[in-house]
């Protein structure tokens, strides 16, 4: 027997909780499936955990700069890794029974738990269960990828989801990977006391940034002791747990590094392989991602997906707004897509990074006039007065629309700051506007105005 339901979703991460509160308060009956921990992939094994974690490895940076502030502390400044782990656990767990309780707690709303597959357009099994609906919304997530490596099989190796597991600094840890998972790692690591070397194919890490970017961040990580190893090809494992050894092949440097741990952050794997999306007749690209239009639907009418699966986005806030486009498309009779929203993001080092829009580089091969302004972050009187002025800010413009086309502000508070340039590009408001805007001091922020006045042509 099959239980019937208005709609199904499987899945709790970043959309799927909010869809099914606003599916149950519009009368609709919801069924919602969670094979593992309530709140996905964010709660238990990205965001929030891994900001708990930075926050921690910033305490004991400043407490080591101490000095610097005039605060003396009598003793070393050790990291108590069980403490940390402790703090991370119960800001996790805080999110992770919330989301929970809310969907038990939720009218017209059915949880299970336990894998779910398509087995027809409409039908839905979980375990020895069959659910229907007219609706079906797939919100399962991604994991970490497991690239092909020679020796991958004989070496133990720690993921972002192991990584949450552990409660020591390891003596050296190896990062493969120089993009946003891997330098938050890698710098949190280095500040809780481990050796840490950050291994990276490309000649650069976070490549789709601006090359001054990504080299103020490789100075930022080098300053304070990662190594790195950039151009890595035929990157190959062998050793031991506790002794384990990366052979690369770079342009400098040992062929082999050395360390006690391994960490794999090379890019996310959707969960759409063991899915039931055949017997649905719902279509996948080449690297796994389900494939949907920009109202997120797939080929197959009533079957939506959203957040990482759908390679659209992959960020809590992306997946986040694909609830909003599928809910104000079917709820509300608006008419959203994917394509209204601006890129952003944020890279969690310290300082952060706060991206929104284009880069100088993706706005000139789009064949614009552009100007640009930039900043140091030495040049910002915030900064300076908070003793930490690593980085700059950049923004580009359409010289004749005078659209903003993009901006980043790697520095203290940048992930805040970013917003004000975001906004005014959702506004569509000419970068005069911003530029004539009071800002409040002393501000990260007051100086995107000033950046602004002094725009000047690409030094190509
Ligand atoms: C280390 C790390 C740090 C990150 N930091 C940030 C950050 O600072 N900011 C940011 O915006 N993003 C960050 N991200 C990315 C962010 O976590 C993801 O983009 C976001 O969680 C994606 O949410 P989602 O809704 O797509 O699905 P997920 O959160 O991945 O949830 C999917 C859920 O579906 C369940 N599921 C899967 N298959 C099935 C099935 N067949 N049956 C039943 N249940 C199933 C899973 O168990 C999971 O709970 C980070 C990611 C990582 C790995």
């Amino acid at each position: 027997m099959s239980k019937q339901y208005d709609a199904i979703i499987i899945g709790t991460g970043q959309a799927g909780p909010t869809l099914a509160k606003r599916l149950s308060s519009a009368g609709m009956s919801v069924a919602i499936v969670e094979r593992h921990l309530f709140g996905g992939t964010c709660v238990n094994t990205g965001c929030i955990p891994t900001k708990a974690m930075v926050a921690s490895a910033y305490a004991a940076h400043v407490a080591r700069r101490g000095r610097d502030y005039g605060v003396i502390i009598d003793g070393s400044v050790r990291v108590d890794m069980k403490s940390v782990k402790a703090r991370k656990d119960a800001i996790s767990e805080r999110s992770r029974t919330g989301v929970e309780k809310m969907l038990r707690g939720m009218e017209r709303c059915d949880v299970y738990t336990g894998h779910a597959r398509l087995r027809s357009t409409r039908e839905v099994t979980v375990g020895d269960e069959v659910l229907t609906a007219e609706r079906i919304f797939l919100n399962v997530g991604g994991r970490a990828s497991v690239p092909k490596m020679p020796g991958i099989e004989q070496v133990p190796f720690l993921t972002n989801t192991s990584m949450m597991q552990l409660d020591i600094a390891p003596p050296h840890l190896v990062i493969i990977g120089g993009s946003y998972v891997g330098l938050e790692f890698g710098q949190m690591f280095r500040r809780f006391g481990s050796e840490v070397t950050i291994i990276e194919m490309a000649p650069r890490l976070v490549q789709r940034e601006d090359g001054e970017i990504s080299s103020a961040i490789q100075d930022l990580l080098t300053g304070e002791g990662i190594h790195l190893r950039l151009n890595a090809r035929c990157i190959s494992l062998s050793g031991r747990a506790g002794a384990i050894v990366a052979h690369v092949d770079c342009q400098d440097g040992s062929p082999a590094v050395e360390g006690t741990h391994l960490l794999l952050a090379v890019g996310r794997t959707p969960n759409t392989d063991d899915l039931g999306l055949d017997a649905a007749g719902v279509t996948r690209d080449e690297r796994g991602y389900i494939v949907v239009n920009d109202r997120l639907e797939t080929h197959v009418p009533g079957i939506w997906a959203l957040g990482d699966c759908n390679g659209k986005g992959a960020f809590t806030h992306t997946s986040y707004n694909d609830f909003e486009i599928v809910a104000g498309n079917l709820l509300d009779k608006e008419s959203r897509g994917v394509s209204d929203r601006i890129q952003a993001y944020a890279l969690y080092t310290d300082p952060p990074l706060g991206r929104a829009g284009m880069t100088e580089t993706e706005a000139q091969k789009s064949g614009r006039t552009i100007l640009v302004g930039k900043r140091p972050m030495t040049r910002v009187g915030r900064a300076i007065e908070k003793g930490e002025t690593t980085g700059l800010m950049k923004v580009v413009v359409d010289a004749t629309s005078k659209e903003i086309l993009g901006a980043a502000v790697f520095g203290t508070g940048g992930d805040e700051a970013i917003h004000c340039v975001l906004d005014t590009m959702y506004a569509k408001a000419p970068y005069t506007v911003l530029q004539r805007a009071m800002h409040i001091h002393p501000t990260v922020s007051e100086l995107i105005p000033t950046m602004l006045q002094e725009l000047a042509p690409p030094v190509s």
